[in-house]
């Protein structure tokens, strides 16, 4: 695990398991000085500010085929993986920062279907 240069949350992402984990950091950031702006829900926003500073991101290099990312709801309740091996649904996305939004506001409680402006949401099964 390696803090974060900038300060903010944790990642055990590196730029050899990552090569654009510089970018990556860049869009996270924006998105997370916007979170008041774009997340309709002030507790939601709140719980997602609070992942923006303390929160934690695990590089995983595999994962099923055709994920994002994931959380673990049994873990320290903080953390977002992502799925980074090259080539994965991560990379695809035009801004792979969604990824990580989408897996903390999940550990804020948020599920699909609920909108609040949380990027990704596929809609309630
Ligand atoms: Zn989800």
């Amino acid at each position: 695990m390696h803090f974060d240069s900038k300060g903010l949350y944790d990642t055990s992402c590196n730029s050899d398991d990552c090569p654009d984990l510089d970018q990556l950091h860049r869009q996270i950031q924006a998105r997370c000085s916007n979170v008041a702006n774009t997340i309709q829900d002030a507790s939601l926003a709140s719980c997602i500010k609070k992942k923006c500073e303390s929160g934690k991101i695990t590089c995983q290099k595999t994962c099923p085929p055709g994920w994002r990312g994931y959380y673990d709801p049994s873990n320290s309740g903080n953390g977002a993986n992502i799925c980074i091996a090259s080539g994965s649904q991560f990379w695809s996305q035009p801004d792979p920062s969604a990824t990580v939004i989408h897996e903390w506001a999940h550990q804020c409680g948020w599920e699909h279907g609920m909108g609040m402006g949380v990027p990704n949401d596929p809609g309630a099964r």
